[in-house]
C-alpha cells in the first residue's frame, strides 16, 4: 500500500512538472504569435479579406410624368491590379499608362506596390476597358460598374440632383430616394492561398448585386424645357441675379416644373458655372470658397429661401377676409394715395390716391390702403387663423431636401402697423412654393394640398412596389369663397395690373407683386408674378421670381409676360384648347381671316393656294380644271375652318 502511494506521489509529481513545462512552452509560444507576429496574421487575414471584390449596384433610374429616362446610368469600369498575380509587370505598365492615358510613372507605383488590390482607375469607358480585357494579362482585374447619367444636362437641375463617386445621392430627389434608388451592392470572394495566389479551379464565390428600384416623378421634360426657356429669356433681358419659377397641378399637388435659373450641368457638377465662375477670374479660389460658391450654385431657392411676397399675398388677405365674412364685393373704399396707421404714413403705390373704389377695382388697382383696411377688419388672431388654415405656419411637406419655412411675428407682439403691412405681403417672409400652395387652395375650391414630385417607385421590370400618398387637407376655405378668388384674380389679369398675363382664348387669373429686398432703399427688388388658368376651372398654377432686375422692376410689366409666355406653350401642350369669346375675335382679329380671289386658278394651282389658308372642308364641283366661281366670295371675313366650295369649268 505503502509503495504504491509513494509510487503514485512521484508520477503524480513528474505529471505535474511535465505538464507545467508545456504549458511554459506553449504560452510563450502564444505570447510570441499575439504579440510579435500579430502584424504578420493580421495582414495576412486582411489579405484574404480584400480579395472580397465589390461589385456595384446598379442604381434605379428616374422618369418623368410620360415615362421619359432624366436619371440613367452608363456602364463604365474600374481597372485594379493585384500584385502577387502579376506575371508581366513590365508589359502591365506599358498597356494600362497607354490605354488608361496615365503616366508610366503612376501606374508602376501602384503594380510595383505589394498590397492585396489597388485602383488603377475608375469610370473607365467600356471600349477601353474592353480593349485592356483582351490583353488577357495575369493580374489585372476588369469589373463592370455604372456612373450615373443625366440625359438632359441642366435640365431641372437642383430638383434632380446628382450623386457622388460612391453613388449616394448628394442633392435633389437623388438623396431623398435614396433607399429606393440604391440597390444592394454585391461581391465577388476569391479563394487565394497564403500567399495571395489564386486557386486554380477553385469556384468564385460570387453574390450578385440587386437593382435599385426606379422611381417617376410627376415632373414633365416638355413643360420643364418651357418653364426653363420662359426664365432664360426674362434673365437675359433683364440681366437679373436669377429667375425661380415653380409650375403646379393646383388640384392634387404635382409638380409639373421648378426652374432656378441659371441651372447647372447634372454632368459635371463640380464645375463652377459661367455665370458664377465669371466673377473669379483671374483670382485663386480657396477650397473653402469653391465649397462656398458650388453650394449656392447647387441651392434650391424655390424652397430653401424665403421672401416677403408682396401684393401677390393679396390672394391671401382676400380670401380670408371673405371667409370670415368682413368683406363684400361691393363694398367702397377711398384711396387718397396713403393710409395713416398709428404714427406711420403707408403709401399707395399710385401717389395721387386711386380715390373712390369698390373692392374689385381695389384688387385690380392693387391699392394698399384698400387692403390696410380689409387687414384691419379682420384682426391679427382671425389673420393668423387663415394663415395656418392655408399651411404659412409649417413646410410645405415637398418631397425635397432643405425646404425652408416662413419667418412670422409673434401673434401677441402684432400691432395696428404689423397688420396693415401684412396685409400686402411686408414685413414677414415665407417661400415661393408656401404661396403657391396657398394660393392652390384660394382657387382649388378650399383644399390644401401637399406639393411633390414622387408618384410611384417601380422594379427594374416595372411593377411598382410604392405609391405615394400625400396629405391633403380639405375645406380649408369653403367653395363659395374659392369660386370668387377665381372671379376676382381672372378680373386682375383681364381689366388690372396683370394684364400682361392676359392670353385671348385662355382664361388667366393672377396677381402682380414687386417686393423691395431687404435692407430697404437699396434699389433691389423681386418681381414676381402668381398665374393660373383657364380661370373656371384651374388645371395649372405657376409662380415666377425675377430677382434684382436691372431697369423696370415691376411684376406687372416683368414678371407677367414671363407667366404668358409660359402659359401660351403649355395650355395647348396640356390640352386646354382655346375658346374666343365673341369679343376677343373682334378685338384681336383672331380666327377670322379674308377670303382671297380664286377664281382663274387651275386645279393644280389651288393645291398649293389651299395649304395657305385656314379653310376647313373643300367642295369642289364641275369638271374642268379652272375656278369660275367661289364661296365665300373674295373678301369676305370669315372664322378658320369655314367651308369652301369651288366651281370648276
Ligand atoms: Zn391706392
Amino acid at each position: 500500500m505503502a509503495r504504491n502511494r509513494s509510487f503514485n506521489k512521484r508520477n503524480i509529481l513528474i505529471v505535474v512538472v511535465v505538464i507545467l513545462l508545456v504549458t511554459m512552452v506553449l504560452t510563450g509560444r502564444l505570447v510570441y504569435l499575439m504579440i510579435f507576429k500579430s502584424e504578420y496574421y493580421a495582414a495576412k487575414a486582411q489579405e484574404l479579406h480584400e480579395r472580397e471584390r465589390p461589385i456595384k449596384a446598379k442604381r434605379g433610374s428616374i422618369y418623368d410624368i410620360n415615362g421619359v429616362e432624366i436619371a440613367t446610368n452608363k456602364p463604365v469600369c474600374t481597372i485594379s491590379v493585384i500584385h502577387s498575380q502579376i506575371e508581366e509587370p513590365e508589359k502591365v505598365i506599358e498597356v494600362l499608362s497607354r490605354e488608361l492615358g496615365l503616366s508610366e510613372e503612376k501606374v508602376r507605383k501602384r503594380v510595383e506596390k505589394r498590397s492585396s488590390i489597388e485602383r488603377i482607375k475608375s469610370n473607365v469607358q467600356k471600349e477601353v476597358a474592353d480593349r485592356i480585357r483582351e490583353y488577357k494579362l495575369k493580374g489585372v482585374m476588369v469589373d463592370e460598374d455604372y456612373k450615373r447619367y443625366y440625359p438632359y444636362d441642366s435640365l431641372a437641375s437642383k430638383v434632380i440632383g446628382f450623386t457622388g463617386s460612391d453613388n449616394q445621392g448628394v442633392i435633389g430627389l437623388e438623396v431623398k430616394y435614396e433607399e429606393y434608388l440604391k440597390g444592394i451592392n454585391g461581391t465577388i470572394l476569391t479563394l487565394t492561398t497564403a500567399y495571395g495566389v489564386e486557386i486554380e479551379n477553385a469556384a468564385e464565390d460570387r453574390i450578385e448585386p440587386q437593382p435599385g428600384n426606379d422611381l417617376y416623378i410627376s415632373l414633365d421634360v416638355n413643360i420643364q424645357k418651357y418653364a426653363e426657356q420662359a426664365s432664360y429669356k426674362v434673365l437675359e433681358s433683364k440681366s437679373a441675379n436669377n429667375v425661380k419659377l415653380i409650375v403646379m397641378n393646383p388640384q392634387n399637388g404635382q409638380l409639373y416644373a421648378m426652374v432656378n435659373a441659371p441651372e447647372f450641368n447634372l454632368n459635371d457638377p463640380y464645375t463652377l458655372i459661367n455665370e458664377i465662375a465669371n466673377d473669379y477670374v483671374g483670382e485663386t479660389i480657396s477650397d473653402e470658397k469653391l465649397n462656398e460658391l458650388l453650394n449656392g450654385m447647387w441651392r434650391n431657392a424655390c424652397i430653401s429661401d424665403t421672401y416677403e411676397p408682396g401684393s401677390a399675398f393679396k390672394i391671401v388677405t382676400t380670401t380670408a377676409a371673405l371667409e370670415e365674412g368682413v368683406l363684400n364685393l361691393t363694398d367702397r373704399f377711398f384711396c387718397p394715395g396713403h393710409k395713416k396707421v398709428e404714427d406711420r404714413i403707408i403709401r399707395c403705390h399710385k401717389a395721387g390716391g386711386h380715390g373712390s373704389q369698390s373692392f374689385v377695382d381695389g384688387i385690380n388697382n392693387s391699392c394698399n390702403p384698400v387692403f390696410i383696411e380689409v387687414g384691419a377688419r379682420l384682426g391679427a388672431e382671425n389673420t393668423y387663423k387663415y394663415y395656418e388654415r392655408l399651411g404659412l405656419f409649417s413646410k410645405t411637406g415637398v418631397d425635397l431636401p432643405g425646404e425652408a419655412n416662413s419667418i412670422m411675428h409673434k401673434l401677441d407682439i402684432i400691432g395696428a402697423v404689423e397688420l396693415a403691412t401684412m396685409s400686402f405681403g411686408q414685413s414677414f417672409q415665407i417661400t415661393p412654393l408656401q404661396l403657391l400652395t396657398a394660393a392652390s387652395a384660394a382657387i382649388n375650391g378650399g383644399t390644401l394640398v401637399t406639393p411633390h414630385f414622387g408618384i410611384e417607385v417601380r422594379t427594374p421590370d416595372g411593377r411598382v412596389v410604392k405609391t405615394f400618398d400625400y396629405k391633403t387637407t380639405e375645406n380649408v376655405i369653403s367653395a363659395e369663397t374659392s369660386e370668387t378668388m377665381k372671379q376676382l384674380l381672372e378680373s386682375v389679369v383681364s381689366d388690372g395690373t396683370g394684364k400682361r398675363a392676359y392670353l385671348p382664348g385662355f382664361r388667366v387669373g393672377g396677381k402682380t407683386a414687386t417686393s423691395e429686398k431687404l435692407p430697404r432703399r437699396t434699389g433691389k427688388y423681386i418681381s414676381s408674378f402668381i398665374g393660373f388658368a383657364p380661370a373656371d376651372d384651374p388645371q395649372v398654377i405657376a409662380i415666377v421670381l425675377i430677382d434684382e432686375p436691372v431697369g423696370i422692376y415691376y411684376g406687372g410689366t416683368i414678371a407677367a409676360p414671363v407667366i404668358a409666355d409660359l402659359f401660351d406653350n403649355i395650355l395647348p401642350y396640356l390640352g386646354i384648347e382655346e375658346k374666343y369669346t365673341e369679343q376677343e375675335l373682334k378685338d384681336y382679329d383672331i380666327g377670322t381671316f379674308e377670303v382671297p380671289n380664286f377664281v382663274g386658278k387651275t386645279k393644280n394651282e389651288m393645291k398649293d393656294l389651299l395649304k395657305i389658308y385656314d379653310f376647313g372642308d373643300i367642295y369642289p364641283t364641275g369638271d374642268g380644271d379652272i375656278v369660275i366661281e367661289q364661296f365665300p366670295l373674295p373678301g369676305e371675313k370669315v372664322n378658320r375652318n369655314s367651308a369652301l366650295v369651288l366651281y370648276y369649268e
